[in-house]
């Protein structure tokens, strides 16, 4: 393995979870830093993973947030490149019985219960999530008991265990609907694990909802006064931004959306600048999708810097070609579930595909296709 060092990475821990504040404490974590590889080798292992996937019959399936060259790699070998959802969906309908998930621990685990027949490989068991790290499952489920009246909905970036403990799992591009609808239902929402999406949801919605106290060690980090700076040296920008940003950073964006809806965004939106407030791994998916426009990272940096992340997963990093070779060539890093908690975390993953499928369907029946595809493109049933 091609390792320079382990850096140390300190994430939000939500102390007291029993108590409907949650306040928190800091929690330490660590990732390893990849180092980078000479010219001749990269690309001896990129052959090296073309024949390995055909050997393996296996398919590669990557985050938006991994590096370029697995990112370039996945789609040139038939896999592809996602968000957590569009992943693990592409993987349990692809014939193929090997997955390479080429993302965060969580990810993995999200295939292993969609397609629990599969062999599911990683690059890196080790590659982490500091939402899925602040959020565990005993505490969680005290705090699910503390409040029996309340229906629980879990964003996906959680374990097995937390999911199978949900009423609902949402991602970032389904997440207001869910909840618009449980508050039109009259239901009060227990909301895990990140913060800030829970409470543009909240915003949004208008619903009765208890957060958990978790955040995203990235996009925690946008910060909203060295953003009103940028934006007044590129008046013209758009701002793009993942609502895993804080408040001050949502609050100025043009389009706050999932990965894949900030990418269709840039594509769509008549601007020739773009201010991104994402994991900066995104990049390279925009560039592509949206040629010739320029896209400026969000700041970290600056009078109120903390810059755990500099705005790229420390985690997401770890996924490199070394470790994708490796695990191909040798069967190692393999998900395991409990069959059991992966039939009860699938539940709640189900309803709301489910949800997506009804939904799609009305507002197909609507006429409304461009509401359609901004909100369900690639969410399908289960
Ligand atoms: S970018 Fe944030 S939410 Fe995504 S895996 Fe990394 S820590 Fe988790």
């Amino acid at each position: 393995m091609h390792t320079l060092a382990a850096r140390p990475v300190e994430f939000d821990l939500p102390a007291s979870p029993a108590q409907a504040a949650c306040p928190t404490t800091i929690g330490q974590a660590w990732a390893r830093v990849p180092e980078p590889l000479p010219p001749g080798q990269r690309a001896a292992l990129i052959e090296r993973i073309r024949e390995l996937l055909a050997r393996e019959r296996a398919v590669l399936v990557a985050h938006y947030y991994v590096d370029a060259d697995l990112q370039e790699l996945a789609e040139a070998t038939g896999g592809c490149v996602g968000d957590s959802l569009e992943m693990a969906r592409f993987g349990r309908d692809h014939p193929a019985d090997t997955l390479v998930v080429a993302g965060v621990r969580f990810m993995g685990e999200t295939a292993k219960i969609l397609s629990p027949s599969k062999r599911i490989l990683m690059p890196d068991l080790q590659a982490t999530c500091s939402l899925d790290l602040g959020c565990p499952d005993d505490d969680f489920t005290a705090w699910c008991d503390a409040h029996p009246d309340r229906t629980v909905v879990v964003y996906a970036n959680t374990s097995a265990a937390v999911k199978a403990r949900a009423d609902w799992v949402v991602t970032s591009s389904i997440a207001l609907d869910v909840v618009a609808n449980l508050h039109a239902r009259g239901q009060r929402i227990l909301w895990a694990p990140d913060r800030h999406l829970g409470s543009y949801v909240q915003r949004q919605t208008g619903a009765d909802m208890l957060l958990w106290q978790g955040a995203c060690v990235v996009h925690d980090e946008f910060k909203g006064v060295e953003l009103e700076l940028l934006r007044a040296e590129h008046p013209q920008a758009r701002v793009l931004a993942h609502p895993e940003s804080p408040q001050a950073v949502l609050a100025q964006a043009d389009v706050v959306g999932s990965t894949t809806q900030l990418i269709d965004a840039a594509r769509a939106l008549d601007a020739g600048q773009f201010i991104v407030a994402t994991d900066q791994g995104i990049l390279h998916k925009m560039r592509a999708a949206a040629p010739g426009k320029q896209f400026i990272a969000a700041p970290t940096a600056g009078n109120s810097a903390t810059c755990k992340s500099c705005a790229h997963c420390p985690w997401m990093a770890m996924n490199e070609l070394a470790g994708l070779a490796n695990v191909l060539e040798h069967g190692h890093n393999e998900i395991t579930l409990d069959p059991e908690l992966g039939r009860r975390a699938k539940l709640p993953i189900d309803r709301m595909l489910a949800f997506a499928e009804q939904r799609k369907q009305r507002v197909r029946a609507s006429g409304d296709l461009a509401r359609d595809t901004a909100l369900y493109e690639r969410v399908g049933p289960a």
